[in-house]
């Protein structure tokens, strides 16, 4: 039998073995030297003033709200359609993640929902003593409104937290005559990327919290280590004190340079992973683009779309088998898929906690019944992608409901 075709493989080459080999070999293991290039390099890159690397998306999102004063009671705007670390740093401060509903086809939170929920015209599950912040996630790596997320946000005196953990590269633009925005270029308050092994670009485990603000950047940087007044790059170095003081009871989120020597070189060749990703996205569109039973991405020209995840989602009504089905036929064929996601409003813990049932997210559950994530990744080769393709035809062939209306009966109506 031919191998799996994989959900995701990661895209390392020499240049990362060598150099986290030189981290190995250079005597300063943890944040050091390579880590502050590492966030110089992506700040420039996103075109932000400051990058803060730490050592996950989770890590930077919850330093983001920290640093913005999330307090208890509080609640944030979550979609629902999320990770888990979307909300659980809101809980994290005993705040409350309002579910927000999602756009069918793309995912992204509807900031209409949103603005139902804020004016009080739709049922909150939770009590709580003021809304204040948003965190808008960019689905699968293409940009959402960040112009209306900011308007909602400036109208309701809201911050912004980017969940940018799918969306590097990207970028996004309200018309052809407006210059691109890149994701992180002023879009939020905060936005936090990811650098986990199935990402865009990886460093292991990883993550960026970036901003423009210089008081956001302070607080999140004291806090990633300890609440120390000094980090331990400057301790010990050579121009370095030994002296520092405990000023708030920090957390312990900095990135190791050994981690950082993998990002650095996957910095420098991430647009050309993202083109390998939408060339090969562009060739799904095209082979799946006659196939009815298929509710395909969409692949606005406004954006750069990063191309983490390609999400379709089946037309149940037109197909003879379940979303879970479809997925064991990929499986038994060889090709490895994935779901994005169970929304949060369907896990236990959101149900048990605040009470919510499947219908009060109407479009992120009907969006989940159908959804599948299928491999795409620029490490995949030609033979891969093709066998994707064919598998994938071959099911909806095999499981597509017959025409409702036959030739023959036709007839004997007529
Ligand atoms: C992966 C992911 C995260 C968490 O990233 P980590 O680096 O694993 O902490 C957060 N949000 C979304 C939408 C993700 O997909």
């Amino acid at each position: 039998m031919t191998a799996l075709v994989p959900f995701f493989r990661p895209d390392i080459r020499e240049a990362e073995i060598d150099e986290v080999t030189s981290v190995l070999r250079s005597g300063w293991l943890t944040t050091g030297a390579v880590s502050a290039r590492f966030e110089r390099e992506f700040a420039q890159a996103v075109r932000a003033r400051h990058a803060l690397a730490v050592n996950s998306c989770t890590a930077a999102l919850h330093l983001a709200v920290h640093a913005l004063g999330l307090r208890p009671g509080d609640a944030v705007l979550v979609p629902t359609m999320t990770f888990a670390a979307t909300a659980e740093v809101i809980r994290y401060f005993g705040a409350v993640p309002v579910l927000v509903d999602c756009d069918f086809q793309t995912g992204h939170i509807d900031l209409k929902a949103a603005e139902r929920l804020l004016r009080g015209e739709q049922q909150v599950r939770a009590a709580f003593r003021t809304v204040v912040g948003i965190i808008p996630v960019h689905v699968g790596g293409q940009m959402m409104d960040i112009d209306a997320v900011r308007h909602l946000a400036d109208a309701w005196r809201l911050w912004v937290v980017e969940d940018a953990a799918h969306a590097f590269p990207a970028a996004w633009r309200r018309a052809p005559h407006l210059p691109w925005r890149h994701c992180g270029e002023g879009t939020a308050d905060v936005s936090c990327f990811s650098f986990y092994a199935n990402k865009t670009i990886t460093t292991g485990e990883g993550g960026m919290a970036v901003t423009d603000r210089a008081d956001l950047a302070d607080r999140m940087r004291l806090m990633s280590l300890h609440g120390l007044s000094h980090d331990a790059w400057t301790r010990y170095s050579d121009g370095g004190s030994w002296d520092y003081q405990i000023v708030a009871p920090g957390y312990k989120y900095n990135l190791t340079d050994i981690a950082a020597a993998i990002g650095v070189h996957q910095l420098a060749r991430a647009e050309e992973m993202r083109q390998e990703r939408e060339r090969i996205a562009d060739e799904y569109l095209r082979a799946f683009a006659a196939i009815d039973e298929l509710i395909l991405p969409a692949a606005p020209t406004n954006c750069f779309h990063a191309w983490h995840l390609f999400s379709v989602v089946l037309d149940l009504a037109r197909l003879r088998l379940t979303r879970n089905e479809f997925i064991n036929e990929l499986k038994g064929r060889g090709v490895v898929p994935s779901v994005h996601w169970r929304p949060l409003h369907m896990h236990p813990y959101y149900r048990r906690t605040f009470g919510y049932e499947p219908g009060d997210c109407p479009q992120a559950t009907r969006r989940f019944e159908g959804v599948v994530s299928l491999p795409l990744f620029s490490a995949m080769t030609p033979e891969e992608t093709a066998r994707v393709i064919d598998v994938v035809c071959a099911i909806l062939t095999k499981f597509r409901k017959r025409r409702m209306v036959q030739p023959a009966l036709r007839t004997a109506v007529v």
